[in-house]
């Protein structure tokens, strides 16, 4: 290279290495006040943000933030999808300079900030997790399609052999692994909020086939690790260092469990984008902590996580229940605002909009128990002992909600503390929030519903509290976002800092006192001591007394009517003061730090007391909607029945005010032993109400809360299937009829006697006869034959001839319909359900309150006078026809069983 070549500098040879090991990632070189980007990195980052493109010299593009406002920019670029590694000085420039000649300032990479794994408090929103998740498919396992329980036609839906997922959240600790079917991944990556998932390269270099419409449709960002991460031997050993130990057996995986590959994957990505590698502190004024001391501690060994233990919703039925978010809002990027109003988990709000949930750790824990209800009955009893509680009695509650309320989100800070990112205020937030155990301790203890919760709190607290109290004895109250200038420790607390500081707030008075001594001293009283930013201390004589300057004085400084001079005495308090500031800084760094170790050596307590607060918390937002609302607790049983008095739907009621109509429902019962209810009635009468306020009454009793209803009975559930109404803004390129008979046949491949089935209108989306043929044989199909049990299922459909299917199938099938009125011409919804079917399907009436032409209204009535005279008698008797064909030969599988009808 020319030696005039710009790229031929010191730093732009350092910046050039940095590029080099990491070049998937945008690099954020910190130079003085700014961190700069080149080249590609800066025009990407400049068109893509909207930064100022400028050259550094000619030919080499340059684009930079503040360094104080790493963060911001940051998030920004990250949520235009780059990847961010963040270059910092490792030393004072000064340091460098002091070296002499070309000496480069120590720079090293101290974070790799991606998408999933972000831990500073300005990269992330406080409701919503971060889950990084790395993915292993069998190396057999035929192709099936993306995800949400959708398959491509001709693909069989179950495979043989595992997918293997580790999910990690790196800002809490948790780390889980787990074992599901090749075409149930997307549906995990779903009920987990996935924001980042790793997976073995492929030589295409895209992610697998089968996930892909799945990450376009969540907006997962993917990155590909070498192959040989996820090998089981190299797994196995990354692993074994991060938790320090011999074998794996302590955490219950096995030899060869084929877990630890994408387990072992995740970790070393882990250590790779966050632990530095660059060594050695931070430089001073990057507000960061000394990163050398960063380490993966928080992160809890991997625990093998069963499917099994919860009720399982698959990702469109999660979508179509929109139980974390409307389905209006769900393509946009997780995190965006207004997505959960109408949701299940936007129920759980004050009237005002306000979360119930008061910690930000108890609002992404509502949303997990949402995604992911239970199937134990003693944990759901559990959970619903301690809601009764909390309803039974509000002061107790209401006290209790007073003590968490503070409580700041000390899961997130604890991994800021392992990571050595916490900030002067993560450290006083933790010490204020552990400061309410002792409270909290005592509040919980008189309380057998929460015996779990008291006894975990009362363990605790002989760890925490000393901490706390180390915490709040040193740290100020309002410490600073940053420890460049100090303000955290308070005065008082160490001897060398408050000397440092009276230091610098007795200069002047010292100064003053210099003054005097030196004018009686010389007899001079015209001299005068003085300080300038430029040139420091000074004694000044006017130019006329100068010839009287004693010889102790020499020369600083000539100004036109004064001489200015300095004295070793002056020079010596000087220096002192001087480096008072960097003293006092670097006594308050080593306390600050000192707290950090010692939160650090706490990590998995501080860990668990998150944990329980964020239950406490939860369980007290569920039992403030449920005496808000008065929902009933249900009844928890282990036989296939469903029986709801007085159900409601818990959003729709929100909106509905006073006039929504309680429905009762009962399936599976003694009076009502069928499991399988076809609902019929006219469009807008309130069918597809009824058959999700169902799935949601279900879905909620399963998470410990009250439902909404005047009493219920829940059979405990194995999974939830819905299909009621394609996204079409998700699967572009589907027909709508394709999604619907996808989703149809995983429910048929998948329901157990364990599951509850909901559907609405199938068979929409064909011809007449087609739809018509299609609606029965899948309701036969569920309903199945005694005296094999059958999923608790909910039809609702506008063919009436399904109903009778009741006279066919007596004990399987049970018609309700939606009642209506007919008033002068007028139909009036009374959204109420009844028993047996719809006389009519009213089309014509609800097209006319939709606003159709009178005229064109009055001929679709005549154009059905003729149709109906020939077309009932018709169907009639073709339907006679089909009800004598032979019943097709169902066998359901049990309960313990996955694939069921195939
Ligand atoms: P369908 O599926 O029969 O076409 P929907 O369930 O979509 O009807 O309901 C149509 C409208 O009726 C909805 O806007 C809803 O607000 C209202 N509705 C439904 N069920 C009830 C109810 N039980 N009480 C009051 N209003 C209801």
């Amino acid at each position: 290279m020319a030696p005039s070549d710009p790229r031929d500098t010191p730093a732009m040879r350092q910046y050039a290495r940095f590029k080099k090991a990491h070049p998937d990632c945008l690099l954020l070189f910190r130079m003085g006040d700014f961190y700069e980007m080149f080249d590609d990195d800066a025009v990407a980052a400049s068109k893509s943000i909207g930064l100022t493109l400028t050259q550094r010299t000619t030919g080499i593009p340059m684009a930079g933030v503040p360094y104080h406002q790493l963060e911001t920019y940051a998030r920004k670029l990250i949520a235009a999808g780059f990847r961010v590694a963040v270059c910092d000085q490792l030393e004072d420039p000064a340091d460098a300079k002091a070296r002499g000649g070309n000496a480069v300032i120590e720079r090293g990479v101290t974070s790799v900030l991606t998408p999933g794994t972000l831990v500073d408090e300005n990269l992330l929103d406080d409701d919503t997790p971060n889950i990084l998740a790395a993915v292993c498919f069998p190396p057999d396992a035929p192709p099936a399609a993306a995800g949400n329980g959708r398959h491509h036609a001709g693909t069989p839906a179950l495979t043989t052999g595992s997918a293997a997922i580790a999910i990690a959240e790196l800002c809490t600790g948790q780390f889980f692994v787990v074992s599901v079917a090749p075409d149930q991944v997307a549906d995990e990556l779903a009920r987990r909020h996935v924001t980042e998932l790793l997976y073995p390269e492929t030589s295409t270099g895209k992610p697998p086939p089968r996930l892909e419409a799945a990450i376009t449709a969540l907006g997962i960002a993917t990155t590909p690790q070498p192959q040989w991460h996820f090998r089981p031997s190299e797994s196995r050993q990354a692993l074994l260092e991060q938790f320090s130990v011999s074998t794996l057996a302590g955490f219950g995986i096995g030899d060869d469990e084929p877990l630890v590959a994408p387990a072992g994957a995740l970790v070393r990505y882990l250590r790779a984008t966050q632990l530095p590698t660059g060594g050695g502190a931070v430089a001073h004024g990057s507000g960061l902590t000394d990163r050398s001391k960063a380490a993966l501690s928080h992160l809890r060994p991997p625990r093998i996580v069963s499917l099994d233990d919860h009720l399982t919703i698959d990702a469109a039925s999660l979508r179509a229940l929109e139980v974390d978010r409307t389905i209006r809002t769900q393509h946009h990027a997780p995190g965006a605002s207004g997505q959960r109003d109408g949701s299940l988990v936007g129920v759980f709000t004050t009237p005002a909009g306000r979360p119930l949930c008061r910690t930000a750790m108890g609002k992404r824990l509502i949303r997990d128990w949402l995604c992911r209800p239970l199937r134990d009955v003693g944990a759901i009893n559990a959970r619903q002992r301690a809601v009764a509680l909390f309803t039974d009695d509000l002061r107790f509650a209401g006290e209790l909600v007073a003590l968490i309320e503070p409580i700041q989100d000390v899961a997130r800070i604890a991994a800021r503390v392992a990571l050595r990112r916490c900030t002067p205020r993560d450290i006083v937030a933790l010490g204020r929030s552990l400061a309410s155990i002792a409270a909290l301790r005592d509040h919980l203890s008189p309380a057998p519903a929460l015996i779990q919760h008291a006894g975990t709190i009362a363990q605790l607290a002989d760890a925490l509290e000393p901490l706390a109290q180390a915490i709040t004895g040193c740290c100020n109250d309002s410490p600073p976002a940053h420890l460049r200038e100090g303000g955290l420790i308070r005065d008082g607390v160490d001897a060398a800092l408050d000397e440092a500081r009276s230091l610098k707030s007795d200069a002047a008075a010292w100064a003053v006192d210099y003054q005097a001594r030196l004018q009686a001293e010389h007899n001079l009283p015209n001299l005068k001591v003085g300080f300038n930013k430029i040139f420091g201390y000074y004694i000044e004589l006017p130019k006329a007394q100068a010839q009287r300057a004693p010889d102790a004085f020499s020369r600083r400084q000539t100004l036109t009517s004064a001489e200015r001079y300095i004295t070793p005495e002056l020079k010596a308090y000087e220096d002192k003061v001087a480096h008072a500031d960097t003293r006092a800084l670097a006594r308050e760094q080593a306390i600050f730090e000192n707290l950090c170790d010692r939160a650090a050596a706490l990590i998995p307590q501080i860990g668990a007391f998150g944990n329980t607060v964020a239950e406490l918390d939860v369980l007290l937002a569920f039992a403030a909607k449920s005496f808000s609302r008065r929902w009933c607790c249900p009844q928890m049983v282990d036989r296939p029945v469903l029986a709801i008095k007085g159900g409601r739907h818990p959003v729709v009621e929100e909106l509905m005010e006073q006039s929504f109509v309680p429905n009762d429902l009962n399936l599976g019962t003694d009076d009502s032993p069928a499991p399988l209810a076809l609902i019929t009635g006219p469009n807008m009468a309130g069918k597809s109400t009824f058959i999700r306020q169902t799935a949601l009454i279900t879905l909620l009793a399963h998470t410990g809360c009250f439902v909404p209803a005047a009493a219920a009975t829940i059979g405990l559930c194995d999974r939830i299937f819905t299909r009621v109404g394609a996204d079409d803004a998700l699967f572009a390129g589907q027909s709508t009829f394709m999604v619907e008979m996808t989703e149809t046949a995983n429910i048929l491949h998948h329901a157990t006697p364990r599951s509850l089935v909901i559907l609405d209108e199938i068979g929409r989306g064909t011809s007449t006869l087609d739809g018509l043929s299609l609606a029965w044989a899948i309701a036969e199909t569920l309903a199945g034959t005694p005296p094999t049990p059958a999923p608790r299922t909910l039809f609702a459909t506008h063919y009436h001839e399904l109903t009778q299917l009741q006279e066919r199938l007596e004990s399987r099938v049970t018609n309700l319909h939606v009642a209506v009125r007919e008033w002068q011409d007028q139909i009036i919804f009374l959204h109420r359900i009844l028993p047996g079917r719809a006389d009519k399907s009213y089309g014509i009436h609800v097209a006319k309150l939709a606003g159709l032409p009178a005229r064109t209204v009055a001929r679709a009535k005549q154009v059905l006078e003729c149709l109906e005279v020939d077309h009932s008698a018709l169907v009639d008797a073709q339907v006679q026809v089909v009800r004598k064909l032979p019943a097709s030969r169902l066998t359901l599988a049990n309960a313990d069983q996955p694939g069921l009808f195939s």
